[in-house]
């Protein structure tokens, strides 16, 4: 018997916009802005006002901080994405974490992660409490401790990553939103690591989804953008409110700079994590390697409940090797490798997060939470992954060779790290005796 075919009415019914896979709905990017031409690009509105049609009457668009065509084009394009009802773009991933704790009263409590990225930590530590907003952070993975922390206060706000910046520990996204919301907080989770090419914070019950467009978005280190998806056109009223009263708005160039990103994201993301998995099964497996941190090898503890939340590890991991100077001339003697902060491009990166990116965090407290000064994070780009993995190897051979000699990537004689400054003060005073005694 020949199978059953398509009935007629199935193959008269085009498929519907949302059950396109996430490929399709980022090469036609949705939007309701009316364009007379029919411009296979979104056309850029490089306008700061608008004509109207008279002195009481109001077109569509007045001011571009209250709203642009190109802009809406993007916001819009991201809300489908993420399965939201309203998504805002900001100037950078910082002022749309800022506009998250415009959310949030005086006399409120905030908890978050003690892994984030060190401009939300300062953010939280060094802004918020300034307006009577109290700040808890908590190892996220303890899902008690999390518990205790929301219940411990005024809990209005919990903000998470996951995986966090620059540990990749894995958070579990659900847990966390239905504890909040018992409570009646709201939830926003910084997806900017995933991005909705590999994770949905909203299907996964979050209320706001953040992402930095300066990363994945935009894709090629040319923007600074941020952007908030939220369910809810209540909420959405309430992030506009601040998006125009304080003028956090990303402008129409950049806008269209992130759309152009968009339309490429998915071929990007995959192949950046092929080669991020490359990198990190080879450095698990190398001598020197403490420990990798990539939810994308099966060895993570986070692995099972990562891809119980998400469909891709991505394309940032990091690694420790014991040993901060040796951690620093592999970063150094790199050459594919850019030393760079921030993650995502088209171009493979590489810091010592301690040094760059989360610098701003205190030295006591980054140790207080465990954050080692010898962790690189490297971000894959598209190039060849033959090509990324020899360049590693490359920099692991001089970092042998250097350290095995003595001598730090400049060639100066490698200064020794301490664990504490105890420590510091007893070599010192060894070495001093030693000298002494010799004479
Ligand atoms: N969130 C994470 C996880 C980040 O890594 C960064 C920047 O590195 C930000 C937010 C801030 O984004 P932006 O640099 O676009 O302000």
């Amino acid at each position: 018997m020949s199978p059953p075919r398509a009935t007629a009415r199935d193959e008269l019914t085009p498929r519907d916009p949302k059950d396109w896979k996430i490929a399709t709905k980022l090469a036609h990017a949705k939007s309701t802005v009316s364009d007379p031409y029919g411009a296979a690009a979104p056309p850029l509105y490089q306008t700061a006002t608008f004509a109207q049609p008279s002195a009481t009457t109001f077109g569509r668009y007045d001011y571009t901080r209250s709203g642009n065509p190109t802009r809406d084009h993007l916001e819009q394009a991201m809300a489908s994405l993420e399965n939201a009802d309203r998504a805002f773009a900001f100037s950078s991933g910082m002022s749309a974490l800022m506009c998250v704790t415009r959310l949030v009263n005086a006399g409120e409590r905030i908890v978050t992660g003690d892994d984030i990225y060190g401009g939300t930590s300062r953010l939280l530590a060094q802004v918020v409490p300034k307006v009577g907003i109290e700040v808890v952070n908590v190892d996220m993975k303890d899902l008690e401790a999390v518990r205790a922390a929301i219940n411990g206060g005024k809990t209005t706000m919990v903000m998470m990553e996951s995986p966090t910046n620059p540990r990749l520990q894995v958070i579990d996204i659900k847990a966390i939103c239905d504890m909040a919301h018992e409570k009646g907080a709201l939830v926003c989770v910084d997806n900017s690591m995933m991005c909705p090419t590999f994770q949905l914070p909203l299907d996964l019950g979050a209320d706001i989804s953040m992402t930095s467009a300066t990363k994945f978005i935009a894709g090629h280190s040319d923007v600074t953008g941020g952007l908030l998806a939220c369910k809810g056109q209540e909420l959405g009223k309430r992030i506009y409110f601040h998006q125009n009263a304080e003028g956090l708005h990303l402008g129409p160039f950049d806008c269209w700079l992130a759309l152009r990103g968009l339309k490429t994201m998915q071929l990007r993301m995959e192949r950046q994590q092929q080669n991020a998995m490359t990198l990190a099964t080879w450095l698990e497996a190398h001598p020197r390697v403490k420990k990798v941190n990539y939810p994308g090898l099966k060895t993570n503890v986070g692995h099972d409940l990562h891809f119980k939340q998400a469909t891709g590890a991505g394309s940032v991991f990091s690694f420790t090797t014991g040993d901060v100077e040796f951690s620093k001339i592999v970063v150094e003697e790199t050459q594919l490798h850019k030393i760079t902060v921030s993650f995502g491009g088209t171009t493979s990166l590489i810091s010592l997060p301690c040094f760059m990116s989360h610098a701003s965090i205190p030295a006591d407290v980054r140790a207080a939470r465990g954050l080692p000064d010898d962790l690189v994070r490297i971000s894959c780009g598209i190039e060849d992954a033959e090509d990324l993995l020899a360049d590693l190897k490359y920099a692991f051979a001089v970092a042998e060779k250097k350290v095995g000699e003595g001598k730090s990537a400049s060639g100066a004689a490698v200064k020794p790290v301490y664990a504490s400054r105890e420590e510091e003060l007893l070599a010192r005073i060894a070495e001093l005796e030693s000298k002494l005694g010799g004479k």
